[in-house]
């Protein structure tokens, strides 16, 4: 078994406590995951995403992207260098997407047909092209623990017909993938290290902002069969209501008993509501990207709703208080609002650094306390 998933509690919502265990470790759910986009999570080293958190647990998974390493350092270097785990030296689960939402929204002159979709990389401009074989056979050569199938993703907002023609296309590519992942899986660069392990493939279910579709998507996954089902094509514009009527949907078809995956959500209140909901595994790039741009989750008084707090603000110039009063990383900890706003406004690399951390702390913490709450010891 390359993945195995236990749930140990169910919540009134349908939110699962639960335990899954992949070859790099042992993942607590539901769980967020931090985006190392090109083997990094911007601006934070391995080291501090090891111990981030009140609880000092630090990130359980990361994710990395597969269009990104593909382009630069290429993958077969990342092969040889003995996967990506070894590669960054990160020796906890990882992983990584098909490449399929970064082709559709980094590229220009895309060409797709049946067969798959040729794009033009957005550092260079030189031609690729990839099938759901050859992004499977990327995904294999980074090693990742989790691996998705390749999709299609639509523009948004997009027509019932346009979104079931897409959908179509994305079926036939899951198929296509699940065959050439079965007979590829062990050319991981760690077979073998690991006992007879492989990665896992999980499939992902489209079907855009259409309940129907969403409902038909996720009945072909589950025919497909996965060890475990992404949501994709959400958080793309539209209103938070949709989003949440899309996921409902879909966890009514999704398997009970397989971990449920959705896509590049949200802000700290959405994935507790998420999790809360039976969603297991949550990714964003929302607490690195906002940390870079000054921008800070907190709140204003305990178990008050979460704002954003915009650091660059002239009214923080002299606070000597954190960030968050009730935070326990180490940002909070030890620096004031005053200093982060200077770093911020003179530009300083540490401010990207300490800005993500407390940020992605804040999301850790969400998700501890959302875990503690499903497993019935109220830690709120
Ligand atoms: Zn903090």
């Amino acid at each position: 078994m390359s993945l195995e998933f236990e749930i140990s509690g169910t919540g009134e919502g349908g939110g699962r406590r639960g335990r899954l265990r992949l070859p790099h470790g042992v993942v607590e759910t539901p769980v967020f995951m931090p985006v190392g986009t090109a083997a990094s999570v911007k601006a934070v080293e391995q080291g501090v995403l090891e111990g981030l958190g009140t609880d000092g647990a630090g990130a359980q998974i990361i994710l990395a992207n597969t269009y990104h390493l593909y382009l630069r350092p290429g993958h077969e270097l990342i092969r040889r260098m003995g996967g990506v785990h070894r590669f960054m030296s990160w020796e906890r689960p990882m992983l990584t997407d098909s490449g399929g939402f970064q082709v559709f929204s980094l590229s220009k002159l895309r060409k797709v047909t049946p067969d798959g979709v040729e794009f033009s990389s957005n550092l260079d401009g030189s031609k690729h092209f990839f099938s759901p074989e050859h992004s499977i056979d990327v995904q294999i050569a980074l090693g990742a623990d989790v691996v998705m199938a390749f999709d299609e993703c639509v523009k948004s907002p997009a027509s019932w017909e346009r979104t079931r023609e897409s959908m179509g296309l994305t079926h036939g590519w899951a198929q296509r993938s699940k065959d050439h992942f079965e007979l590829h899986k062990n050319e991981v660069p760690w077979f073998g290290e690991r006992g007879s392990v492989a990665q896992s493939l999980f499939g992902i279910v489209q079907g855009g902002m259409y309940a129907d579709l969403r409902k038909e998507s996720a009945e072909r996954m589950v025919e497909i069969g996965f060890p475990g089902y992404a949501i994709g094509g959400l958080a793309v514009g539209e209103p938070r209501e949709v989003t949440w009527e899309m996921i409902a949907r879909t966890l009514e078809i999704l398997p009970k008993d397989k971990p449920r995956y959705v896509m590049g959500v949200g802000y700290p209140d959405e994935i507790k509501e998420y999790a809360k909901m039976g969603v297991d595994m949550m990714d964003c790039v929302l607490p690195t990207r906002a940390g870079r741009h000054g921008l800070l989750f907190m709140r204003e008084e305990a178990g008050g709703p979460v704002v954003r707090m915009n650091i660059k603000r002239k009214e923080y110039a002299e606070d000597q208080r954190p960030i968050d009063e009730a935070c326990g990383c180490p940002v909070c900890r030890r620096y004031s609002r005053a200093y982060l706003r200077h770093l911020y406004v003179a530009g300083e690399a540490l401010s990207a650094t300490l800005n993500s951390v407390h940020n992605l702390a804040f999301y850790l913490d969400t998700m501890t306390r959302v875990r503690a709450e499903l497993a019935g010891s109220a830690m709120l």
